[in-house]
């Protein structure tokens, strides 16, 4: 008799999306002329850049003659991404690292659920709350993340990301094996300073922890101030992995195509303690079994972000979203309301009036101005009291909303 993986029964059921979209549509039924906008959901709207249609285009030619065909790649993706990673996204910002410490994936999500292969399952885990669920979820699938109760895994650090703390959360007052950051934050659009990220990789160091970082949205970083990538702090290249997606920097959310960066100094002990074992070399054993390459014509597509023309046509697009949000600040302030994000992130991160529940406001939103948003208590209990709203709409869609609720 085959047995089921038992962790998979203690995960806890996402009601966030479809509890939303019960009620959008029970809205819908009692308002059927009324046209919802959802800024909710973290998808993009804009069309591919040009630079990344051409180079898809001729990369399907490739594949259409012998000559050029290409079948199963290797697995830690071609060698021409890889190496216009390191130079454009590295070099550039004074950061070395080696084409072999760069793994192309079809997207962050498979590598942020699966890198926890390569790590014992009994390592404990700290996260900024509110999270990404990612994180969470795929911990809890192997029994990482411990018992669930009361709202939290017994085997979890939560650590309270809020106005309280500036969006900047307490180091945690004991030892954490592994930590999660994502910066900019999802959900709260929030950045840190490279001093704030720097005492992230000195706790990392001292308590011989691994940092796992996100930065899926580090292209929408407007200061010049606030680091994009955690290897520019130092010392980190000892003890973090870092995370990066095209699918919101270039609009590939649906061709699929991001990397995953660990640097050869990156170890973790045997349970002896007597060997420090190099992860780079583990990943790619892992990814050598279970995964079998990003597609040739997605890859070409990244390298394409990488000309001088496909820069330019991806910073259009990003200054296109950034502009949504500046116009959504501003009306939401004017309306009143608290909003921390929305200038190095696309995400807003808007405080609840009268100290409504995230869930009070949606309705309030919801009803008043057929606006739809995501409750912030849905991305953990430390986002109660806020919801977030996206700025990847469409223009009209982003003014049309403010102008609603703004009344
Ligand atoms: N990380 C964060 C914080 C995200 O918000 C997302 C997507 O919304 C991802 C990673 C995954 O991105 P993808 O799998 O599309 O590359």
């Amino acid at each position: 008799m085959a047995l089921v993986n038992e962790y998979f029964l203690r995960l806890t059921e996402s009601y966030l999306f479809s509890d939303i979209a019960k009620k959008v549509n029970a809205y819908k039924l009692t308002h059927p002329k009324g046209n919802v906008i959802s800024l909710g959901i973290g998808d993009v709207t804009q069309p591919l850049c040009p630079a990344v249609i051409k180079a898809m285009h001729e990369a399907v030619e490739e594949m259409a003659t012998s000559a050029h065909f290409h079948g199963y790649g290797p697995e830690h993706g071609y060698d021409f991404l890889r190496e216009a990673i390191v130079k454009h996204d590295y070099l550039s910002r004074g950061v070395h690292i080696d084409p072999s410490e760069v793994f192309i994936n079809d997207g962050a999500k498979s590598d942020l659920g699966n890198i926890g292969d390569i790590v014992r399952w009994d390592n404990s885990v700290g996260l900024t709350d509110p999270v990404y669920p990612v994180y969470i979820d795929s911990n809890a699938m192997i029994g990482r993340a411990g018992t669930f109760a009361d709202g939290k895994w017994s085997n979890i650090t939560y650590m309270p990301t809020t106005e309280a703390n500036g969006f900047d959360p307490e180091l945690p007052d004991h030892r954490v094996d592994m930590i999660y950051l994502c910066y900019p934050n999802n959900p709260t659009g929030t950045v840190l300073t490279k001093k704030q990220l720097k005492r992230w990789v000195d706790y990392a160091l001292k308590n011989d922890s691994l940092i796992l970082f996100d930065s899926a949205y580090e292209s929408y970083i407007q200061d010049d101030d606030i680091p994009h990538s955690i290897y520019e702090i130092r010392g980190a290249k000892k003890c973090a992995i870092e995370f990066r997606s095209y699918s919101k920097t270039a609009g590939f959310t649906g061709i699929r195509c991001g990397y995953t960066v660990i640097p050869k100094e990156v170890t973790a002990t045997t349970f002896d303690g007597t060997q420090h074992v190099e992860l780079n070399r583990l990943w790619e054993r892992r990814q050598a079994t279970k995964f079998n390459g990003a597609s040739y014509i997605s890859q070409r597509a990244a390298a394409a972000i990488y000309t001088p023309e496909g820069k330019q046509q991806i910073r259009e697009t990003i200054s296109y979203y950034m502009q949504n949000a500046a116009i959504m600040r501003e009306h939401l302030q004017q309306k009143g309301l608290t909003v921390y994000g929305g200038t190095n992130a696309p995400y807003l991160w808007v405080k609840t009036p009268e100290g409504k529940t995230s869930w009070q406001f949606f309705d309030e939103l919801l009803y008043s101005s057929g606006v739809v948003c995501t409750p912030g208590v849905g991305f953990g209990p430390s986002g109660e009291g806020f919801v977030r709203l996206t700025a990847f709409g469409k223009r009209e869609d982003c003014i049309e909303a403010m102008n609603r609720i703004v009344g």
